[in-house]
């Protein structure tokens, strides 16, 4: 997988300029999933210089993350209670989601900082409306606990063009927010992921945002790519093996498990070697496509774990340990992560994030 660094800080760089200077606003990379596939070793490289902060989700990232960074770390999701002391010694600002943790994270005793996780309007982990007065009489109790800012989530920009919902949320959140204001002083906090950047200019007037997808160059929906792209995001991958075995399978010859395709004439074929171990949707089998020699080739018969086929007819050229792209340019055609997830009926970020860690990353 090569990972380019000049798109991930092209990418970052379009999106300072989206931030108004004057507000300081902190730009905090959302690394976790791999760095969405990435590799988080090859991002950090990449981007760290350029960041304020970092997000992850649990405490394997954490661990993984802590010696590449010297920059400010979140946890945002689950983190085992058993795990919760030494997610803190690692500097980890953990996110509190549940009041039922208030009492355990006081009670390790060492200091910690936490962002509140409002659930404003979304309905996944969170502190509701209904629980903040809970959560802001308990956190006094425990003088190791320091809320450093809030946070919420929106639900459903890359859906939709109409931002009735995202206007009620950023409703609840500016109301909860002030609760926290009033008994903790100055809380601050943040609402913008890439698409609430994108589509609510003015949640990014908050003390930072949190760039996710938009990192890596991809847009958080069709609708986005379209009325942002102006930013002209780069996609910083490209999936690159190589021909495993090129051959010819006689007429009528069948292609890989279950006889889901036969050959439809002598039929030049290649074999790919990954598969859906690998980050290959097996939803892909009979659909997909590669790039050989800049052409595009059909993906035939079903996905195995390790390898697949592909249709070889339009290039008669190709022999084995050719270069074979999966994601990303080879010559002057490209194959992008959202055409991909519409084959298989899903997002992007699915996609790329399913990538096999295991494979190797470098940056180019
Ligand atoms: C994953 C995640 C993000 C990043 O979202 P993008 O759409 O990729 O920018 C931001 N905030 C939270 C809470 C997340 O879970």
């Amino acid at each position: 997988m090569e990972i380019s660094r000049p798109a991930l800080r092209h990418n970052v760089a379009a999106f300072r300029e989206r931030l108004t200077a004057a507000n300081g606003q902190e730009l905090v990379a959302v690394v976790k999933a791999n760095a969405y596939g990435h590799g988080v070793a090859t991002v950090v490289e990449a981007v760290d210089d350029l960041v304020d902060r970092y997000q992850i989700d649990d405490i394997e990232e954490l661990r993984e993350l802590r010696p590449l960074t010297s920059k400010p770390i979140h946890v945002y999701g689950y983190v085992a209670k058993a795990d919760l002391g030494e997610a803190v010694e690692l500097g980890g600002i953990m996110s509190l989601y549940d009041p039922d943790r208030i009492e355990f994270l006081g009670k390790l005793g060492i200091p910690c900082r936490i962002h509140v996780k409002f659930d404003a309007l979304l309905g996944r982990e969170g502190v509701t409306p209904e629980e903040l007065p809970d959560v802001i009489a308990a956190i006094p109790k425990y003088p190791s606990i320091s809320v450093e800012q809030v946070y919420a989530h929106f639900a459903n920009l890359e859906d939709t063009t109409d931002l009735v919902h995202a206007e009620a949320q950023a409703g609840v959140y500016r109301s909860m927010l002030a609760e926290m204001r009033q008994a903790f002083g100055k809380a601050s906090g943040n609402l913008a992921a890439t698409s609430g950047i994108l589509a609510m200019p003015d949640t990014v007037n908050q003390t930072s945002v949190r760039l996710g997808i938009g990192l890596y160059g991809l847009y958080p929906s069709a609708a986005m790519a379209r009325s942002c792209s102006e930013l002209s995001l780069r996609p910083a991958l490209r999936w690159v093996t190589h021909l495993g075995q090129v051959k010819v399978l006689p007429a009528g010859h069948p292609v890989g498990y279950g006889l889901t395709y036969r050959a439809l004439r002598d039929m030049k074929v290649g074999m790919v070697p990954l598969g859906y171990s690998d980050g290959v949707d097996r939803g892909l089998s009979n659909v997909g496509e590669v790039l050989v020699h800049g052409i595009l080739c059909p993906m035939i018969g079903r996905v195995a774990m390790n390898m697949f086929a592909i249709d070889l007819s339009s290039v008669p050229e190709a022999s084995s340990e050719d270069e074979v792209v999966l994601l990303g340019e080879q010559g002057s055609q490209r194959i992008s992560a959202e055409e991909v997830a519409a084959q298989l009926g899903t997002i992007s970020y699915e996609v790329i994030s399913r990538i096999n860690s295991r494979l190797p990353r470098r940056l180019v």
